[in-house]
């Protein structure tokens, strides 16, 4: 087994998908907390850790817009759902003995720091985990491009995207039994080939700075950790 970390700060970008748990929509404690023991291993070892958190259990912008509202302030909302799943993961984190602080692109100082990069530099460079909640606070943006611009500001090594699923296929693997998954795949490919990594402003954004990116399952104990120490899982997308 490879002990040596491939990166010593990385940006984690988290779904809110997964925070619900089994279910659609919400905050699953049971689900939060193993996802927070994880990221309490990884931070153990000494590798900084940065967490950008999406929102799709509470509200997506464009599903809203599509029933009527207006698409700037459907995405607010989703922003703030953001926050919401961010104070839920900073509480089980501390709860892990993670000293951990939320920073929030939307300021709302009751609950959260301003997003302050610098300062979020020296959280990470102390060994506090840093999740940065409310994404870009920009509408028509999404949390996987605030993951790259994060990771490229506060200057991560690698963007680590965990998901439901355990990479990136040729085809959907929940309707196709035969598709294929790429251990390695360019940006390139991922745009030309339209393959859901994450949208193409995040894509083109990590391929103009060549930002790594690894596409990997989260609910599988560890692999935080293992894709942290460069090992063989899911899918990694790089120049
Ligand atoms: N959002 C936004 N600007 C941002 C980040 C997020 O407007 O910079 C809104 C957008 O409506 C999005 C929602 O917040 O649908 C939740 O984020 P996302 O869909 O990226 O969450 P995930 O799919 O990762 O759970």
């Amino acid at each position: 087994e490879n002990t040596e970390p491939r990166w010593s700060r990385v940006l984690l970008k988290l779904s809110g998908e997964a925070f619900a748990g089994g279910d659609a929509l919400g905050i699953d404690p049971v689900t939060v907390s193993a996802i927070a023991r994880q990221v309490a291993q990884v931070a153990r070892t000494g590798i900084e850790v940065a967490i950008v958190v999406g929102g799709g259990n509470m509200f997506r912008g464009q599903a809203l817009a599509e029933r009527g509202m207006d698409r700037a302030r459907a995405d607010y909302m989703g922003m703030l759902g953001t926050v919401i799943n961010s104070l839920a993961l900073a509480d089980f984190l501390e709860r892990e003995g993670t000293v951990t602080r939320v920073q929030t692109a939307i300021a709302m100082g009751q609950v959260a720091e301003p997003y302050l990069p610098l300062r979020a530099i020296r959280h990470l460079e102390k060994g506090r985990v840093v999740i940065f909640g409310a994404g870009l606070g920009a509408p028509f943006f999404s949390t996987d491009t605030t993951a790259a611009q994060r990771a490229l500001e506060v200057k991560a090594q690698a963007v680590l995207k965990a998901t439901k699923v355990d990479g990136v296929y040729d085809s959907d693997p929940h309707t196709n039994p035969a598709a294929v998954r790429f251990d390695t795949l360019t940006y390139g490919e991922v745009l030309a080939r339209g393959l859901k990594v994450m949208d193409a402003t995040a894509i083109s954004l990590c391929m103009d700075n060549a930002m790594p990116i690894v596409v990997f399952d989260l609910l599988t104990e560890g692999n935080i950790s293992r894709a942290v120490r460069g090992e063989k899982i899911g899918t990694l997308v790089s120049v």
